[in-house]
């Protein structure tokens, strides 16, 4: 038996561990070297103690959605240096300024005034010597008119404005398939992602393919995902949805 002063801190430890084996094996199912795909935490309403007990358990990589929560969970978390943040919802070009300078991975540019304006930020960054930030750009391959991402067609001009911003560091493509309780139903939008990312040069150009969630994860691997962003099967059910 394992007793611990901790147990919410062991719980979320435990389901790191659960989807780091989840991830291997899907990886190695698919024929796939098991390092080629990592994991971002995503951490949307939940509170900054769930993140130190997953950083704790060696997890580095988080996502959030919003810029609001994110800076405030960023200030609480300061002393974790090596911790990297993911912003994965949609980011507004008014906002850009705020996020340039720390954000490790940008994974949602979409239109061409939010990359021009992140570029400019970026820029500042650079000027500072902390480097180019590395963004995605969102496609919306199933046309939802509700969702943010760049329609495929758009979708080649975007990555020349994109490569243009010397502080941006383009690294790959980004989706979020319509929302279902059976994960084959991403799988054409995943493969669609791969498709549209072979179209441009393949991965010597674009090598990161953001996709899969926590239902659909295994189906996002077997498709070519290199960054699974996995939030409700870590930290458990978010109380409300934005
Ligand atoms: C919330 C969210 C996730 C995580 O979803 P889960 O189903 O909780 O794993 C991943 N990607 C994006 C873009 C999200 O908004």
């Amino acid at each position: 038996m394992h007793f611990s002063s901790d147990p919410f801190g062991d719980l979320i430890a435990d389901r790191v561990q659960v989807q780091r084996d989840r991830i291997r094996r899907a990886a190695e199912r698919a024929g796939r070297d098991p390092a080629s795909v990592r994991l971002v935490a995503v951490s949307k309403f939940h509170p900054a103690a769930a993140i130190r007990a997953a950083y704790a358990a060696g997890q580095r990589d988080f996502g959030e959605n919003y810029v609001q929560e994110l800076s405030a969970k960023a200030a609480e978390l300061q002393d974790l240096p090596d911790l990297r943040w993911h912003l994965i919802g949609h980011l507004q070009s008014n906002k850009a300024k705020s996020v340039a300078g720390w954000v490790h991975t940008v994974h949602t540019i979409s239109t061409t005034k939010t990359a021009l304006e992140l570029g400019k930020r970026a820029w500042e960054r650079r000027a500072a010597e902390q480097g180019t930030l590395q963004v995605l750009i969102e496609v919306n391959g199933s046309g939802e008119f509700s969702k943010s991402g760049c329609a495929p067609g758009e979708l080649e001009e975007l990555v020349h404005v994109v490569e243009s911003q010397p502080g941006l560091a383009l690294v790959g493509l980004m989706t979020v398939p319509p929302a279902s309780t059976d994960d084959e139903v991403a799988r054409p939008f995943f493969a669609q992602l791969r498709a549209l990312r072979d179209d441009l040069g393949g991965p010597a150009r674009l090598p990161e393919l953001s996709m899969g969630m926590s239902h659909d994860a295994e189906v996002a691997i077997e498709e070519g995902a290199t960054w699974v962003r996995i939030g409700t099967a870590i930290f458990g059910e978010r109380k409300k949805e934005g």
